[in-house]
């Protein structure tokens, strides 16, 4: 009884792991058939000083658009990338958008040139040994300098393969490119740690702020991240304010920068033309 029991569960459990494995692969193979077919986009997220509320720049997301499954997110599809090692050509290929839009934007739109853009970086780009010579090519190729690009890592990258990473974001620092360190407060890494590491800007997580004004909020832990990111010279990006209380109590805290659907989703280079021309 038992017995059958167990193997009935030991199949449910394989057929299980099969469709997941088989859903691995085929967005495995969508996602080389999409690099080929450049079936990707990346849209921009404005990035607002916080008092005075001002546009400073944006953060770069990687759209995907499938041509019959629709819209995958980046949540689902990174992942992949990372694991086999599609991450590299995505990795260019956002690169080079951003470089190619900073280039027209800055024609086209000179009083804004200050603006930057993040481009967000996975660990497993930084295990490329090519990736600070990418980069150079890119900027290169584009005729671009460094002013107006930012690099975003997560901080468990940062943690993973500390020494490594240490490394190659000073390479970065030589080409004045400034590195944010993202989802801050997730990693665990313990903040009397961050002084050992070369990065101009926290990215608070979003899980923070969303719990502003719920049950469970977090203010101490803000307000310490807060303080220790100025004591070390550091400014702080609040990830994901969603309404107005957020923003306020961000504002008071004396939060350098924000960005979250209160001011804009994610938007398409056309929405931002908009935005640049009333700015
Ligand atoms: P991330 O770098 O932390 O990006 C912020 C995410 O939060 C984005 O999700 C953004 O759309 C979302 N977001 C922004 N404001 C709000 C808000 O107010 N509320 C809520 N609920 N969400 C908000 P997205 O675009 O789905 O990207 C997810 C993650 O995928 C990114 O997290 C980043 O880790 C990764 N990713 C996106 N684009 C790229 C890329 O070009 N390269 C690499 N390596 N990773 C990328
Ligand atoms: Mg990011
Ligand atoms: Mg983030
Ligand atoms: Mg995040």
């Amino acid at each position: 009884q038992a017995k059958e029991k167990g193997r009935g569960r030991y199949e449910i459990f394989n057929q299980k792991m099969h469709a997941q494995a088989l859903k691995l692969l085929t967005l495995e193979t969508d996602l080389r058939h999409g690099i080929d077919k450049e079936e990707f986009k990346v849209y921009y997220q404005p990035i607002m000083q916080l008092n005075p509320i001002e546009l400073v720049g944006f953060e770069a997301l990687i759209r995907w658009q499938h041509p019959y499954k629709g819209f995958i997110s980046p949540g689902e599809f990174i992942p992949v990338a990372e694991n086999t090692g599609l991450i590299i050509p995505l990795g260019t290929i956002v690169l080079e958008k951003v470089c190619h839009q900073i280039k027209i934007w800055n024609k086209k739109y000179p009083h804004a040139t200050s603006l930057k853009v993040a481009v967000n970086f996975s660990s497993k780009q930084f295990n490329d040994v090519n990736l600070v010579k990418n980069i150079d090519e890119v900027l290169e190729k584009m005729n671009l300098n460094s002013n107006n690009l930012k690099i975003e890592i997560t901080e468990t990258s940062l943690i993973e393969h500390s020494l490594k990473t240490i490394k190659l974001v000073k390479e970065l620092k030589k080409r004045n490119l400034e590195i944010c360190l993202d989802d801050f407060g997730t990693g665990y890494s313990s903040l009397s740690y961050l002084h050992r590491f070369p990065v101009d800007i926290l990215k608070i997580d979003r899980s923070f702020i969303n719990s502003i004004g719920q049950p469970e909020e977090n203010l101490e832990i803000i307000q310490s991240i807060i303080t220790l990111a100025h004591n070390l010279g550091m400014k702080v990006v609040a990830e994901g304010i969603e309404t107005e209380e957020q923003l306020i109590y961000l504002q008071q805290l004396n939060c350098d920068f924000g960005q979250g659907y209160f001011f804009n989703r994610p938007l398409p280079p056309a929405e931002v033309e908009k935005l640049l021309e009333t700015n």
